[in-house]
């Protein structure tokens, strides 16, 4: 679990707004859920036979005595609000979560135990026409931060009966050569094999490699839907490549599913997961509802972001206040109050706990400020404050206090011109 310092956060804020701004557009709305929610619902939603569930999740008891768990995904807790605040009966939500996930996995760069997401999911839509604009906005945002090293992967996983004919497949074909199974892999042969194919383990590759394709499997209605998504994604000029061999590795997903993966981040390839899911709600008790959506890897993302923008945005101050002792350090209090009312645009520091000028201009060359303002006794027996460009050569000029506000970003510009 990793604290994250004020320059990290400018990338970070940096997403987070842009994500904010495009899920807006694209008629999303913001949902808070709680981060604890009864151990009961993940395993339901989830599924029993999935690693985030046998061994990821953060469970303990309540002093009432019940079982909770920290969040490891976002959409199992949409799921049940949506359920238990009555927002169903044949409407439809378009929704986004932005949060902290927990999952006990062992640590490594790009995985984390506290991690976040942006679970993004429109609910009460059949598609494929929601799936490809779900599949669209994740593309324009990547466009949006200048991110180019993902590629997108799709897959359809089918109806549960079509994926139930492809597992007694698979079970067979992994059966026959148990021996040249993995620990893991022999564990998922009977509670979960098509988890098998998500294997990172490269031993386990040649065999996977000839094992049956889920698409041979699948159920009429799928193969048109995935059909109909493959068709308006070529329609809107968005890339993609077939995986046959993606899975998820959270149980409630059918047909359609989608991976953004990048070759930028080491061994942590994927940035972005998602797919349809039309039986969890029913399967959580509500009446049925299909539901497609995905979820953003926030620490994935900004790692590329910081790779294709290295400086990022600048937290940098624009104007340094500095004043000598007594009185004109409260005008100069006065001053920068006045100019935050009359001039919000600009990022302003006063050198706080004031000391001589020399002190003071140590202090405003190491903030990175184009621009000092001085106020000292001179000045205000004036009514001026003196202007200084700290990284031009050009000289220190003076204003009337009064037209300060009118003047500062003609100031401003000739500080970083100069
Ligand atoms: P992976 O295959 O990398 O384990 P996953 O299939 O478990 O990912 P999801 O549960 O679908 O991932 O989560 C969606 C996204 O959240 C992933 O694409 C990834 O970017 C991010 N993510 C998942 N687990 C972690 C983690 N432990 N630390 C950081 N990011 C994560
Ligand atoms: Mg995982």
């Amino acid at each position: 679990m990793n604290d994250v310092l004020p320059d990290a956060l400018h990338a970070w804020q940096h997403l987070e707004a842009v994500a904010r701004e495009l899920l807006t557009a694209y008629g999303y709305a913001e949902i808070r859920v709680p981060i604890v929610e009864h151990t009961e619902l993940f395993r339901r939603a989830i599924g029993e036979h999935t690693d985030v569930v046998e061994k990821e999740m953060y469970t303990f008891t309540d002093q009432g005595g019940d079982s909770l768990t920290l969040r490891p995904e976002g959409t199992a807790g949409i799921a049940r609000a949506l359920i238990s605040n009555g927002m169903l009966r044949g409407q439809r939500h378009k929704l986004w979560l932005a949060g902290p996930m927990f999952r006990h996995e062992k640590p490594q760069k790009g995985r984390y135990r506290q991690f976040n997401q942006f679970s993004v999911e429109a609910v009460g839509l059949t598609g494929p026409d929601v799936d490809a604009e779900l599949i669209a906005l994740s593309a324009r945002l990547w466009r949006r931060l200048g991110i180019t090293r993902v590629r997108l992967q799709l897959n359809s996983l089918g109806t549960p009966e079509a994926r139930r004919s492809y597992r007694t497949a698979l079970t067979e074909y992994f059966r026959a050569q148990e021996s040249r199974l993995d620990a893991d892999s022999r564990r998922r042969l009977t509670a979960n094999p098509l988890r098998i194919l998500d294997s990172k383990n490269p031993d386990m590759q040649p065999l996977i490699a000839g094992a049956p394709l889920l698409p041979d499997y699948l159920d009429g209605e799928s193969r048109e839907h995935f059909a109909g998504l493959c068709e308006m994604l070529q329609a809107l000029e968005i890339d993609y490549e077939l995986n046959p061999r993606l899975v998820r590795g959270l149980d409630y997903y059918s047909r359609t599913v989608f991976e953004w993966i990048t070759d930028a981040l080491g061994a942590q390839d994927a940035v972005c997961s998602g797919g349809r899911y039309d039986g969890l709600i029913a399967q959580l008790g509500g009446e049925p509802t299909p539901a497609v959506g995905f979820a953003l890897g926030v620490e994935r993302a900004v790692e590329l972001l910081r790779q294709a923008q290295p400086q990022g945005p600048s937290g940098t101050p624009q104007v340094y206040v500095i004043a000598s002792a007594g009185r004109p350090s409260l005008e100069a209090l006065r001053l920068i109050e006045r100019l935050r009312d009359l001039r919000p645009e600009y990022r302003y520091e006063l050198a706080l706990g004031g000391g001589n000028f020399k002190a003071q201009f140590r202090r405003a060359d190491r903030s990175g400020a184009p621009l000092a303002l001085i106020l000292g006794e001179a000045e205000l027996a004036r009514g001026v404050v003196a202007l200084k460009p700290l990284r031009a050569e050009s000289g220190q000029t003076e204003c009337p206090l009064a037209e300060l506000p009118a003047r500062l970003e003609g100031a401003l510009a000739q500080a970083r011109a100069g």
